[in-house]
């Protein structure tokens, strides 16, 4: 199964199959770059919400890096809609401890 597959059509709200984005958002490069490092990664949601420190280490550690935040992303402007699929996983990741806010500073 691709990244595609188990991270955008799963988690991402924005995914539509037909479309090809020649920019990955920094949500999903992020997510490869912790595969690449060997971290093991479930792709299966959980729904619960996240806890004001996974809020503030996702968008230090990841939003605030991601090439869609100055400009394209609607989550980062306002709240409103709904972040990527990306920062659903990510979430995750940091509540279940899978990952820590140091491994997602370390991702250059
Ligand atoms: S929620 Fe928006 S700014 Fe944050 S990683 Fe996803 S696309 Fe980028």
């Amino acid at each position: 199964m691709t990244l595609e597959q188990s991270l955008c059509r799963r988690f991402c709200f924005y995914y539509k199959p037909s479309k090809r984005e020649e920019l990955a958002c920094g949500g999903y490069r992020m997510v490869e770059r912790l595969i690449r490092r060997g971290k093991k990664i479930s792709f299966e949601r959980s729904g619960k919400a996240f806890g004001p420190e996974t809020v503030d280490a996702l968008e230090e550690a990841l939003c605030r890096r991601c090439p869609f935040f100055a400009y394209d992303c609607d989550f980062a402007v306002n709240k409103e809609a709904p972040p990527c699929g990306g920062y659903l996983l990510i979430g995750q990741l940091l509540e279940s401890r899978t990952v820590s806010l140091d491994d997602l500073r370390d991702m250059d």
